[in-house]
Order: structure tokens, then C-alpha cells, then sequence
């Protein structure tokens, strides 16, 4: 595997902790050793892992010469913040389209990530309604934006491409790099898969190198095998584009969508105690939509002794505690 084929802005300057969880182990019976990656530390305003995927999204945009970033994501969305982020840090503007998943949700008032949108000095929100086609609205304002003489890029939900995977099959690099040097065997990873790239990316860098690790995923909104389908087709594609030989088996990818509840961003009971159970035994802050539901399958698989007695499972915390703040009312219940 080797990054250095792509064009790249490096804004990592380090691997990202990974630290063992003593507290909550605890608090789960101690059957299991769990450790998590902070990947809610990366840089970027407010952390997360979209930042590995910009990483390489940026670098092509900038190498097309492009002077505008149009992208998209829901109402509350990290991916959004974090594009801004990196576009307000390169000099270039930056254009959103938000779908409102849940009608009546978008508050232009609300706080959390959206608050930091007009902070960091957004350029244009256009906020659509579910299930609008995202790609072909993108492209509409890709259109008026090059119509005013700009030339805008656009980056798809979650960075979720082949070129944003990359970023993942990268953190599968650093990730063994670090076990190896703590001399920690760890043998599960347990992530949330949304728009699917930080999953694939995992599966690629993670069966790529032969660790014999399995990584599951913690679905955020679709069923299993939609989930696993998206997942399987970008991580080929993401492999293909890395030179990647080897065959990934489709049985690499696996999905639970037990923890979902009644929809993506609707919060579940399960998802406010493991959110909790976080904060009050690690001092650990996840997210509402994404880290607080993956946490809340790993805490499910562990009591219902998912993993075998004593083994180490390491869980990728991939950020978005600035949305907890649009979420206090969920809490406070
Ligand atoms: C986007 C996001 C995810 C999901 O990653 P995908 O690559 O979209 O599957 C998980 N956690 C947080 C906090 C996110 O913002």
C-alpha cells in the first residue's frame, strides 16, 4: 500500500492516540479488554474522521485548480463542518446543500455543527428535503457557481469516494504500526459505517495488509445488506485504485443494523446510555448519530458475549461530539 501515489495535503501531523479503556471494561464486567482510536482528535475544527478523507479530496481538488468546494451532508453534518474547515484553512469558499432527513429538522438557529458553519463564514446553505438526489443538486449549484466564473469542486456525502477511502486504508497502516510498537494484539475492530468510506477504507488497508483482524461495522441509517453491498463495492474500488492485487473477500464486510433505531440522527435509548456510559467512565464524549450508536452495538455484542472471554477489542471513535450540543434536550430526558 502506498499513499505517496496520490496527491495529498498533510494535515495529520501525528498518528492519533490509541488508549486502552479500563473504566468502562469495567463497567461491562470485564470479560473484554477494550481500547479505542481517537480519531475524534484529529485536526480540523472540532475533530473527526473526515479529515484522513480530505486529506486526499482536498489535494485533488487542488490539483484540478479549483478555488471552491461545493459538498453535502444532513443538517447536523460533521463532514460538512469539517470540508469547511479545511476549505476555510486552504482559501477556498465553500458551498453546502443539507438534507433535511427529518422533515421540520433544519433550524437555522440550531448549535452544533451548524452553529459553526456561519461561524467558520459558510458561504451558501441550501437546505433540500429528504431523499432529494444530493449528487444532481450539487451539480446545480456546481453549474451557477462556474456560470459566476468560479471553479468549484465537488466532494460527495462523507467524502465517501475512492479517492476519500484512502484516508481510511492510510489509518489501517498507521493503526498496525502503532499495535506493533505497544505489542498489543487486538482481535476485534469495531466502527460505525454511515456513508461507508470509513469503512471500506478499514477493510481495504486491514485485509490489504494481511492482519487477520476482522472489522465490524455499526450501520447509522440503512439495513444490513444495503449497508454491506455500498460498503464491498467501495472498498474494490478503493483497493483497484491502490493497486491492490489481492482479492478482498466479500465476507471481510460485515454490518449489524440492530442499533439504528427508528432512523438515522433519531436517538435511541440505547445510544443516550452508551453516550453516558463514555462520559462517566473514560471522560470520552461520542456523538448522538454515529459514535453513540456504534458504542451502543459494541456494548450489546459484549453483554450478549459477542466476543470471546478476554479478548481485546479496539473501537474507532471517529468524533462528532460538537453535535451533542444539538442534542442536550436527548440528555436532559
Ligand atoms: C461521517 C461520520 C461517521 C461515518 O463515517 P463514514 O465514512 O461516513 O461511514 C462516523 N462518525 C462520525 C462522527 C462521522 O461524522
Amino acid at each position: 500500500m502506498n499513499f505517496t501515489q496520490f496527491p495529498r495535503r498533510k494535515y495529520i501531523q501525528s498518528s492519533t492516540p490509541i488508549e486502552p479503556m479500563p473504566g468502562l471494561s469495567l463497567a461491562l464486567g470485564g470479560n473484554v479488554n477494550l481500547f479505542i482510536k481517537r480519531d475524534d482528535l484529529l485536526p480540523g475544527a472540532g475533530g473527526g474522521n473526515k479529515t484522513r478523507k480530505l486529506e486526499f479530496c482536498m489535494a485533488d481538488a487542488m490539483e484540478k485548480g479549483a478555488d471552491t468546494i461545493v459538498t453535502c451532508g444532513a443538517i447536523q453534518s460533521n463532514h460538512c463542518r469539517l470540508t469547511l474547515s479545511w476549505a476555510v484553512k486552504e482559501g477556498l469558499d465553500c458551498h453546502l446543500i443539507l438534507e433535511e432527513r427529518v422533515k421540520g429538522a433544519y433550524n437555522p438557529d440550531a448549535s452544533g455543527n451548524n452553529f459553526l458553519y456561519q461561524l467558520m463564514g459558510v458561504k451558501s446553505i441550501e437546505v433540500v428535503p429528504g431523499g432529494t438526489d444530493m449528487m444532481a443538486a450539487m451539480e446545480k449549484k456546481a453549474a451557477e457557481l462556474s456560470g459566476e466564473g468560479k471553479n468549484p469542486y465537488m466532494i460527495p456525502v462523507g467524502a465517501s469516494n475512492a479517492i476519500g477511502a484512502l484516508g481510511y486504508a492510510s489509518c489501517a497502516m498507521e493503526t498496525m504500526v502503532q499495535l506493533n510498537d505497544m505489542s498489543l494484539k487486538i482481535d476485534h475492530l469495531v466502527l460505525p459505517s454511515g456513508s461507508a468510506g470509513t469503512h471500506a477504507g478499514m477493510v481495504v488497508g486491514m485485509t490489504g495488509m494481511d492482519t487477520f483482524i476482522p472489522v465490524t461495522g455499526m450501520n447509522v441509517s440503512r439495513q444490513k445488506q444495503a449497508q454491506e453491498k455500498i460498503v464491498y463495492d467501495l472498498a474494490l474500488e478503493t483497493a483497484a485504485k491502490l493497486g491492490i492485487t489481492k482479492e478482498i473477500p466479500r465476507d471481510a464486510v460485515v454490518c449489524f443494523d440492530q442499533y439504528v433505531g427508528p432512523g438515522y440522527s433519531i436517538p435511541t435509548d440505547a445510544m443516550v446510555e452508551a453516550v453516558k456510559l463514555f462520559a462517566q467512565t473514560e471522560a470520552i464524549l461520542l456523538d448522538p448519530v454515529y459514535s453513540g450508536k456504534a458504542a451502543a452495538g459494541l456494548i450489546d455484542l459484549i453483554q450478549k458475549d459477542h466476543f470471546a472471554q478476554g479478548a481485546n477489542v479496539l473501537f474507532l471513535h471517529t468524533g462528532g461530539s460538537p453535535a451533542l450540543f444539538a442534542y442536550m434536550g436527548t440528555f436532559r430526558k
